[in-house]
């Protein structure tokens, strides 16, 4: 239905460094949800970063230029040293550093995370519906989230924002609740259409684009289109209707793929570095890591950086290569 633009023309780098990372901290996750993974069992990387490793990839990027680091996996919370890792990262005075979680352990660490210098926070939750969260997840329990939520909210973040990916004929009746649910608490609610990318693949006639949402909340929203932050990723933020302070935050990863304005790149768990979500193209890092080497790590930085599609120049993502690729390791 959303077919990728496929363009013929000779490679090239990207013009301008990367100054915008995920970590994946950790490939593995405690939930499975359905658009991400077939089942807890799908498998997971031997060999990952320790903190040392962690600490040379993070000074190579920041020598390649990046300022902004989001922390995300797997889930980043089940890595046993996420505090710490958050900890390091502050010491560098990044512009920003952010992390998304599920938040199964955020009661516990929401205030380690915020003295250990945590700027923001994404929880990713579809549903306020306990059975409903439990079939999505494959055996979550709300209550737990919900509990992460609130100790989040009293630890005083910069800002919580509220990620949920609306699935047809599972969620989608629940967008409302979710958007009041979340300007009731003072987070920003951000409704994701499912993409095409491993699971999600599965899903093409779930998806709900953002038009249809925005059609089904006209009545809460200004109806103006949607803004993006300076710096905050793809998400374009509409207004409430009578509040100004209030904001939905729309991502259309399949009806409007923003490829051409991506600044990110990502390295997953076992070191690789990933020029793009929807591809399983990559170069591994892993053992420069692991051996100290920071000047080669910033040399693998830019390998992978020139491997970066553009949105203009085709650099091997179709559909068929996007469903082969698991969110989850690669860090979503
Ligand atoms: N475990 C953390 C969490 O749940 O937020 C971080 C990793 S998770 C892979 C990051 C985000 O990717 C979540 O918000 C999740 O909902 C989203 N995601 C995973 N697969 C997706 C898909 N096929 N389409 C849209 N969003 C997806």
């Amino acid at each position: 239905m959303f077919a990728l633009r496929v363009l013929h023309e000779p490679a090239r780098a990207p013009a301008t460094p990367p100054t915008s990372v995920r970590l994946s901290l950790t490939d593995r996750c405690d939930l499975a949800c359905v658009y991400c993974r077939p089942g807890k069992n799908d498998g997971y990387f031997d060999d990952v970063l320790d903190l040392a490793a962690w600490k040379t990839m993070v000074n190579g990027l920041v020598q390649a230029g990046v300022r902004r680091v989001r922390l995300t996996g797997g889930e980043p919370l089940l890595h046993p040293q996420a505090v710490a890792m958050v900890a390091y990262l502050a010491s560098l005075g990044l512009d920003d550093l952010a992390l998304t979680t599920n938040a199964t352990r955020l009661s516990r660490l929401a205030r380690p995370l915020r003295d250990a210098g945590l700027h923001r926070l994404n929880v990713s939750l579809d549903t306020l519906d306990a059975a409903r969260f439990a079939r999505m997840t494959r055996g979550g329990k709300l209550a737990r989230v919900l509990d992460g939520i609130e100790a989040a909210r009293a630890v005083g973040f910069e800002s919580i924002k509220l990620n949920a990916v609306v699935v047809r004929g599972e969620n989608d009746e629940e967008i409302e609740a979710i958007v009041r649910w979340c300007w009731e608490r003072g987070l920003v609610p951000r409704l994701l259409e499912v993409m095409a990318i491993g699971e999600g693949a599965k899903l093409a006639d779930r998806v709900v684009t953002a038009a249809e949402m925005r059609v089904r909340l006209a009545h809460l929203l200004e109806p103006q289109d949607g803004e993006r932050e300076a710096n905050r990723g793809p998400a374009k933020y509409v207004r409430a209707r009578h509040d100004a302070s209030k904001r939905v935050g729309f991502i259309t990863g399949t009806s409007d793929t923003y490829c051409k304005g991506c600044d990110r790149l990502r390295v997953a768990s076992d070191g690789t570095l990933r020029p793009c979500l929807a591809t399983n193209d990559g170069v591994a890092a892993g053992d420069l890591a692991r051996a100290g080497d920071e000047r080669r790590v910033v040399a693998a930085i830019g390998e992978a950086w020139a491997k970066k599609p553009d949105g203009d120049v085709w650099k091997g993502c179709t559909e068929d290569e996007a469903a082969k690729v698991s969110i989850r390791s690669i860090g979503g």
